[in-house]
């Protein structure tokens, strides 16, 4: 391989480090057709013809790779999917790694590498040193969405990746079949809840389902907000008509956020029609929204009431199992497991937002490889102090029953109800113990957070747990783990 020797001699700057176009047209070429052979073995054909066919090396020093390509949308499709194969191949074939320059040139005539021959360059000698392992990074095959969407869909939020539990198990099932069928069985498809519980991850997927299946799908993906400027835009620019066309014109059309179209009149009469045209067509609409639609504020009646024609599903927050299981997940998808007990403790700590344990996995591996130490409790508690110190003070009722009900697997209601089985009367009873003990709470106020009960309900409780706590060391270990949990003290 002479470039490389050449590319990489040191001694000689000027020639060897710096190759421009002007004075080395013929040294950058052979170099260019050298890559794009390595990279032609290591993706599919079509991938080539688009999206490497069109380009050409027209500088290189030895800092920077200049990349020409013919348009912008190249440009940012090989930046967004082919950095990582581009940086690996011309490492390989350059010797040494240059950060890439992807540069515009629409006026540019592009040599073509499989006319190398024609062309009097020889094609290399042994193919296989040049050819790079294949790129670690998956490689996102040549489709998506309409041009006009908002988002590139994210190729981690696959089915696959999505932990199923209790709390999305329908979403879940209804984002698959709507994948699997769209504009057939669940129309619109509106999916709720609050933020960070993986809405969009669901909707994600549902695209990528329909475009494994059909790859030439049209799918328009929007968050609500580019809805409103882009009919805002038309209005002002009387370019009312185009964008009809283009929102009307879609197998598939997906709004996040829906619930944005609060107080938009304008914009809510537009997307009724909207809406009205596509499902008359048979085409599939999915919605995600904060809130169920009844819900959204001064949404229109009729809005109201179409999104509610198919399916409309919520999205809640995971349980306790459901957040161990998405930890474990997490952790093992960047490489490393957790312990257990580290596992236990951030499931029980975080516990209202999926984004959430997300952050603290990727905290927690972050400081451990930084500063080389074992995962631990201890370790996990120096690095999310923050977390832990959230609740500096006294935990409020809300903390213990929040405790309570996970400790016990037993739901809020079932604590606030009369039933007096064992199973849930003794947990009932520790929540009182606990709120008697940690909060400023009064006998009658504790009784009525339980379900209305009278304070000698809860004097009795108090009573029967203190005795147990003396009798059975279970009890004691109980009540001091839970009490270790509801306090920051003892836990940052
Ligand atoms: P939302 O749109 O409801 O605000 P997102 O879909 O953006 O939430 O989810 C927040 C983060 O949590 C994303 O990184 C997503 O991949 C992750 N996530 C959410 N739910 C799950 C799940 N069930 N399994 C795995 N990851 C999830
Ligand atoms: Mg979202």
């Amino acid at each position: 391989m002479e470039h490389r020797a050449e590319v990489q001699a040191t001694d000689e700057p000027e020639a060897a480090l710096v190759l421009e176009a002007s004075d080395g047209v013929d040294a950058l070429a052979e170099l260019w057709s050298k890559v794009q052979d390595a990279i032609r073995g290591s993706i599919r054909r079509e991938q080539f013809e688009t999206w490497f066919r069109r380009t050409a090396l027209i500088g290189l020093d030895d800092e920077t790779a200049t990349i020409a390509v013919h348009n912008a949308f190249t440009r940012d499709w090989l930046s967004r999917y082919y950095l990582g194969v581009l940086q690996e191949t011309l490492t390989q074939v350059v010797g040494a790694t240059r950060r890439i320059v992807l540069e515009v040139d629409p006026e540019r005539t592009f040599t073509q590498s499989d006319d190398a021959e024609s062309m009097g360059v020889s094609p290399p000698e042994d193919p296989t040193t040049l050819r790079p392992q294949p790129p670690r990074a998956r490689v996102e095959p040549q489709r998506g969405l309409m041009a006009s969407s908002d988002v590139t869909l994210n190729p981690g939020y696959r089915f696959d990746n999505f932990v199923v539990g209790p709390c999305n198990r329908f979403a879940h099932a209804a984002c698959v079949g709507v994948g699997e069928n769209p504009g057939k069985i669940y129309n619109p498809l509106f999916l709720h809840g609050s933020v960070g519980l993986g809405k969009t991850h669901l909707l994600q997927s549902l695209c990528h389902g329909i475009l494994d299946r059909n790859p030439s799908a049209r799918i328009l993906y929007l968050s609500c907000e580019t809805f409103v400027n882009h009919f805002i835009s038309a209005i002002e620019h009387g370019d009312l008509e185009k964008f009809r066309t283009k929102y009307r014109n879609v197998d598939l059309l997906v709004v996040d956020d829906i619930h944005v179209l609060a107080n938009k009149e304008r914009t809510q009469e537009e997307f009724f029609h909207t809406f009205n045209t596509l499902y008359n067509a048979g085409k599939q609409i999915v919605l995600s929204s904060d809130s169920p639609p009844v819900e959204i504020p001064t949404l229109q009646e009729r809005l109201v009431s179409r999104f509610k024609w198919g399916l409309v599903t919520e999205v809640e927050k995971p349980c306790y199992e459901t957040r161990v299981a998405i930890l474990k997940r997490k952790s093992r998808a960047r490489g490393r497991e957790l312990p257990e007990e580290v596992v236990r403790l951030l499931a029980e700590r975080i516990d209202t937002n999926i984004r959430e344990l997300e952050g603290a996995v990727t905290k927690v591996l972050g400081f451990a490889s930084l500063s080389g130490q074992e995962i631990t409790v201890q370790l996990v508690r120096q690095c999310l102090r923050e977390l832990f110190s959230r609740r500096v003070g006294q935990a409020s009722i809300e903390d213990i029953m929040g405790v309570v009900t996970d400790r016990f697997g037993v739901k809020l209601a079932e604590l606030q109800s009369k039933k007096r089985t064992n199973a849930i009367a003794y947990p009932r009873q520790i929540g009182m113990f606990l709120a008697r003990r940690i909060t400023r709470m009064s006998l009658e106020e504790i009784g009525g957070y339980f379900g209305g009960r009278d304070h000698s309900t809860v004097l009795h409780a108090v009573r029967k747990i203190t005795r147990l706590a003396k009798e059975d060391p279970s009890c004691s270990s109980l009540l001091s783990d839970l009490t270790l949990e509801l306090q920051s003290d003892a836990i940052a």
